[in-house]
This record gives structure tokens, C-alpha cells and sequence, in this order.
């Protein structure tokens, strides 16, 4: 049997994972990952790999890490989460494991996982948005990662089309969909809503004891469930900007499937449906010419994971 080790380098936790051909995940691993101490997610790392490998044999491991990655797969040109600048995370890792190591963007990862296992298997292109604290983007088109020059593309949460000139993003620029459609856009939106019209937010401002900038994503979800106005309208905006967007890969990408995946997905139709309504609006006028169907990714948070070992696997062919 071939084995390898699938890694998730996340802001809070480096989850890792031994998985074989099949994408099956036959054991897991974690540790926290150390704030601001780059000798010390290396350890991280390690530790989650020798976890792993104890009495197995591993061809190679693969890395899903948040942020700009370099077009070989080895270095991560910029990952706001662990202050990383140009660091040579492959070489530093293959050091302390002595095994081939690949580096991937951890939206790209985990899109790869669907395309080979989950959701878009069935599809030689789709597109997948990750909505957690941010907006993570990942393109698969005729059965390869969409990488790009300088191995930066499918960026989609930071393409500002939909507001140029407005929020201020974390990438430097401004307007940029994650600001509008991520996990804290739509705690903001319930927020902005609840000042406004406390009336309408009566279940919300109640969860949150009475006071708007209390208000968490998980009460919003809980909200909109029991029907409060202000939490529909929250989900209902970030539905508005992910299904425009959404129209828009449709017209780039042409894709079979668009999966939406992360932390808010767990809110189900709740975020689904809205997405789906504005998308269906923006594609209404395509006169009977076909479009991908919009769902959620299937296999979760096990997606990055089972993707990096997938790309680790076939480290030879540059996807
Ligand atoms: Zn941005």
C-alpha cells in the first residue's frame, strides 16, 4: 500500500493526516500551532509526521499552508497567520523529516481533495470558496490546479470587482470580496443591522445580551434559524457577493461545480440558499445556455489534508 501525509497548517492548529490512494484518512495527528515562532510550526510539523509514520512506510508529504506560495512548491512568499515572509518551508521541513516535501496554498489543497474524492469528482473543472475568517479561492480547470506565473492565481477572495474603493483588506489593497462575503462579514453585517434596527434583531440582540458588537457568527446562524430578520439579512448579503462571484466564474471558468466550503458552511441552506438565489439572478438572462450547480464541499476539514497527500503522491507531475 502507498502511503503519505497530508498536513494542515491552520492559524490555529497543524492537523495532519495518513492517507492512501484512495483519500482514505487512516490515522490524524495534531498540535497547536505556536503563535509568531516560525523554528517552532517546523516542530509542529515534525511532530505530526513522526506521529504518523511510526511503523509505516511514506513516500512523501504534502503541505497545505494559508497563503502565497512560490511556483515550486517550496517557499511561502507571504502567510499573514504565522508572519511568514519568503520562507523556505519545503527545504526547512525535508531537513528535520528526510522525506519529499510539497508545499501548497491550503485553498488549493483543499480543492484538490474534492476534485480526486469528494464533491467535483465527477468534473474536470470547478471552483471552490472556502468562507471562514477570510475568503480562500481554489480553481481546478481540465484536471489541473489552476496555479498561475508565479504560483498565486485563484486568488477569488481578494478579486475587489465587487466593490472597488471600498473596506480595507489585509492584503493591502481595498474592496476585496473577503471583506464582504467571509465569516466576518457576516458577524459585521448582524452587528451594522442590530444598531440600526434593534427591533428587527430581537432573537440576535437577545443571544448576544443585549448589546450589537457582542453579537458572534455562531449567533447569527443561531438567529437566522429562529427567523430573526437582521441574521437573514446578514446571510443574505454575504449570499449577495458570493453569488455574483460565483456568476463570475461561471463566465471566466466555464467550471462542472462550484463548491462552497470552511467554518460558515456549517450554516448550511442557511448560506446556501441566499448564494443560489443571487447567482441564479446574475446567470438569469443566459438564455437556456448551461450553468455549473452551486453545493457544498464534501469532505470537510479532512479536505486540505487528504489534497496535500493526493499532490504529495503525485509530486512528479506538477498538477
Ligand atoms: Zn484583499
Amino acid at each position: 500500500m502507498s502511503l503519505t501525509i497530508g498536513v494542515d497548517i491552520g492559524g490555529t492548529k497543524v492537523g495532519g493526516g495518513l492517507v492512501d490512494e484512495n483519500g482514505d484518512v487512516l490515522a490524524t495527528a495534531r498540535r497547536p500551532t505556536p503563535a509568531d515562532d516560525q523554528a517552532g510550526v517546523i516542530q509542529a510539523v515534525k511532530e505530526v509526521v513522526d506521529e504518523l509514520r511510526a511503523g509505516h512506510e511514506i513516500e512523501a508529504v504534502g503541505i497545505g499552508a494559508a497563503g502565497w506560495i512560490s511556483s515550486d512548491r517550496s517557499t511561502v512568499m507571504l502567510a499573514p497567520n504565522v508572519s511568514w515572509k519568503n520562507e523556505p518551508l519545503r527545504d526547512k521541513v525535508t531537513a528535520v523529516i528526510d522525506l519529499p516535501v510539497v508545499v501548497e496554498n491550503d485553498a488549493n489543497v483543499a480543492i484538490w481533495g474534492e476534485h480526486r474524492f469528494g464533491a467535483a469528482k465527477a468534473h474536470r473543472s470547478s471552483v471552490l470558496y472556502t468562507i471562514g475568517t477570510g475568503v480562500g479561492g481554489g480553481i481546478v480547470v481540465k484536471d489541473n490546479l489552476l496555479r498561475g506565473t508565479h504560483g498565486v492565481a485563484a486568488e477569488i477572495g481578494h478579486i475587489r470587482s465587487v466593490m472597488p474603493g471600498g473596506r480595507d483588506c489585509g492584503c493591502g489593497r481595498n474592496g476585496c470580496l473577503e471583506q464582504y462575503a467571509s465569516g466576518r462579514a457576516l458577524t459585521r453585517a448582524a452587528r451594522e443591522g442590530a444598531a440600526e434596527s434593534p427591533a428587527k434583531a430581537a432573537v440576535l440582540l437577545k443571544l448576544a445580551g443585549g448589546d450589537p458588537d457582542a453579537i458572534t457568527g455562531r449567533q447569527v446562524t443561531e438567529a437566522a434559524r429562529a427567523g430573526d430578520e437582521v441574521a437573514l439579512a446578514a446571510f443574505d448579503s454575504v449570499g449577495y457577493y458570493l453569488g455574483n462571484s460565483a456568476a463570475d466564474m461561471v463566465n471566466l471558468i466555464d467550471p462542472g461545480v462550484i463548491l462552497i466550503a470552511g467554518g460558515v458552511v456549517d450554516a448550511g441552506d442557511l448560506l446556501l440558499d441566499p448564494i443560489r438565489k443571487h447567482y441564479k439572478e446574475a446567470l438569469a438572462n443566459r438564455n437556456q445556455v448551461p450553468f455549473a450547480e452551486v453545493r457544498a464541499a464534501e469532505l470537510g476539514s479532512k479536505a486540505g489534508v487528504i489534497g496535500a497527500a493526493d499532490l504529495a503522491r503525485h509530486r512528479d507531475i506538477v498538477p
